[in-house]
């Protein structure tokens, strides 16, 4: 497993006498420990300190993708960080996003170190299906379409959907609807567009190229 610097960490903090987050400003790792400027994010308090290295534990994973249900583990460090909606990758090359954190005794929180889950409760996260909600007039329209999750939707951009076109003029996002700008499928609950006829499919210039 590749360690990298972390960008934040658990550290007992000198000023507050507690376990606080703190923000890693500079960090180099070593073979059993980390050398770093922490700054906590309490109090303020900056210092440089070297920490012995966590150390790296089986994460119980339980991915449902509808009714199926599969359960795997996963390799992570002890005092990593974990929150509802972090993306990861399994050994085998999946995406996957946390939906619930599970603690001993049936506890669920929104964040917690990993040395205190009992169990990562996860979806597949790399081919999504957004729902797009298409109105003329009075007749409005149900859709969906595939997405991955870096993928970019445009507000006022044309949607090719299989048997209409739309003009996208809102999206709803996890936050808020918006009305200009972007988003990325990953945080989009559902499109909303305008009805626009069907354009011809448009040959792809880079394909006429490729002939001559
Ligand atoms: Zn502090």
């Amino acid at each position: 497993m590749q360690r990298e610097v972390p960008e934040t960490l658990y550290y007992d903090c000198p000023d507050c006498d507690d376990e606080t987050i703190h923000d890693v400003l500079k960090g180099r790792m070593g073979k059993a420990s980390l050398e770093c400027t922490l700054k906590c994010t309490e109090c303020g308090r900056t210092f440089a300190t070297t920490i012995p290295l966590p150390k790296i534990i089986k994460m119980q994973v339980v991915i449902s993708d509808g009714p199926v249900s599969e359960r795997t583990v996963t390799e992570i460090e002890e005092d990593d960080i974990i929150a509802v909606e972090d993306e990861f990758f399994l050994e085998d090359g999946r995406r996957l996003r946390v939906c619930s954190i599970e603690l001993p005794g049936d506890k669920r929180v929104k964040k917690s170190k990993a040395s205190k889950v009992k169990m990562l409760w996860c979806q597949q996260f790399d081919n999504l299906t957004i729902k797009v909600t298409i109105n003329n007039d009075r007749v409005s329209y149900s859709r969906r379409i595939p997405a991955l999750p870096d993928d970019e939707f445009v507000i006022g951009n044309r949607l090719e959907l299989e048997d209409m076109d739309c003009f996208i003029h809102a999206i709803k996002t996890r936050e808020k609807l918006i009305q200009h700008g972007q988003a990325e499928a990953r945080d989009i609950i559902r499109i909303y567009g305008k009805y626009g006829q069907k354009s011809y499919p448009v040959l792809d210039f880079e394909d006429d190229v490729e002939d001559f």
